[in-house]
């Protein structure tokens, strides 16, 4: 592989053509990751094939140019070809497509420039540790991550117990809240790229969890990291979190229609063996797909319109994403009813399937955490 710096933020654009990313995209998921899927489910972290796929532009279509398409719907679509065949995959994906946001839009010119071109190519890999956060601001929890202004920059301290796309080498964006001198009560927050290789960086490894096992996730125990004006992305954080939250959470609905997609593969996939007993349940894969199509056509439309920052917005956002949630539930227990014992088998992708669309509706924004937004940002709208 060429080192990163004989490449021109140009030359990786152009590498990438558009109209064919879709098919190297659902050729890389037939051919390279379909065979992983079990070693995936088992705690494989396919460090490899998410290069690949950051190669192929898989992860980046989003962002502007010279780095992307900026091309939401682009990026979602490819996400729904990976997610298809592997859920924990596509998770990664988002993973990457949303640190990519942030290194983008980053104050510092290092992250903009040398960090992000990294990120792009998949020389660098990184995540996003912003559950903490997002709950933070909608007032479900509190900030795990402390920062102390010091002489050029921050120190922070805390533990964050679950952050995935993460190991050795790789990094992700996180915001600490900054300590208030005393006698000011203004709290604001700091956001920064945390790597994972400074000395100040402890991963320890998760307890097992009933899927996503090859997410590569670690608890995050930070000891007097330094946050200098290289590692900056946004100081405040929360106007920053106001700008791209619609994007954040709009790039989980690509990962949501694979696997809601996958269900109706495994639905299909017996209708001819055991189509005459099948028909006599709840859920039909005719009537699912319309149902897909109908959110899926919905959701890409509102991809195009370029998310803003605005509440109006954020709230159509957050309602495709819940809707997204409840269909990978729908599809994936369909997917089991249909297929039977065949389904229940440990290494079937419908059984793993049934564990990643749960993992759609926990993560960050969660179910409940996305309708208490909407009933929270309906209320404003209302009475302004
Ligand atoms: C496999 C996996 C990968 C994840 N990857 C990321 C990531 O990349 N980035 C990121 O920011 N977040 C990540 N998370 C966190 C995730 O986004 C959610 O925040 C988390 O699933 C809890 O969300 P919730 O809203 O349902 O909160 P709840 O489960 O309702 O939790 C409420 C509170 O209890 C705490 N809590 C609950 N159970 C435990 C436990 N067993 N041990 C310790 N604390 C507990 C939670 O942290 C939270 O503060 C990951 C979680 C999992 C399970």
């Amino acid at each position: 592989m060429a080192p990163v710096d004989v490449l021109e933020a140009s030359e990786v654009n152009l590498a990438l053509p558009h109209d064919s990313l879709i098919v190297d995209v659902r050729q890389i998921s037939r051919n390279v990751l379909s065979p992983l899927t079990g070693d995936i489910d088992a705690g494989f972290y396919p460090s490899d094939l998410l290069r690949e796929l950051a190669g192929a532009g898989a992860m980046s279509a989003h962002l502007k140019a010279p780095h992307g398409y900026d091309d939401m719907s682009l990026s979602l679509k490819a996400m729904a070809e990976v997610s298809q065949v592997c859920g924990s995959t596509g998770f990664l994906m988002w993973c990457h497509g949303v640190c990519g946001i942030y290194l983008q839009q980053a104050a510092s010119t290092h992250l903009r420039e040398e960090r992000l071109l990294d990120h792009v190519c998949g020389f660098g890999l990184g995540g996003t540790a912003l559950s903490n956060p997002m709950k933070s601001y909608a007032k479900i929890e509190t900030f795990l991550l402390h920062a102390k202004p010091v002489a050029g920059g921050y120190v922070v301290n805390g533990s964050l117990p679950w952050v995935s796309h993460l190991g050795p080498e790789n990094y992700c964006g996180a915001i600490a809240q900054i300590e208030a001198a005393s006698g000011n009560n203004l709290s604001r927050e700091v956001m920064f790229l945390l790597d994972c290789a400074d000395d100040a960086v402890d991963l320890q490894t998760c307890p097992s969890f009933s899927g996503m096992e090859g997410t590569g996730t670690y608890a995050l125990h930070l000891n007097n990291y330094f946050v200098d004006e290289d590692r900056l992305i946004a100081d405040p954080a929360q106007p920053f979190i106001r700008s791209i939250r619609a994007k954040f959470v709009l790039l989980q609905t690509g990962w949501a229609a694979g696997v809601i997609q996958g269900g109706l593969q495994s639905m299909r996939a017996v209708q001819s063996s055991l189509g005459h007993v099948n028909r006599y349940l709840d859920v039909q894969p005719a009537q699912l797909q319309d149902e897909f199509d109908q959110w899926w056509d919905d959701t890409l439309a509102l991809s195009r319109m370029a998310p803003d920052g605005s509440d109006e917005g954020f709230v159509a956002v957050l309602k495709a994403r819940a809707r997204g949630s409840v269909l990978s539930l729908k599809s994936a227990q369909a997917g089991l009813l249909h297929q039977g014992a065949r389904g229940y088998v440990m290494t079937s992708p419908v059984q793993r399937r049934i564990r990643e669309s749960h993992f759609v509706a926990i993560v960050t924004p969660a179910l409940k955490h996305i309708y208490s937004e909407i009933d929270r940002l309906e209320g404003l709208l209302k009475n302004h």
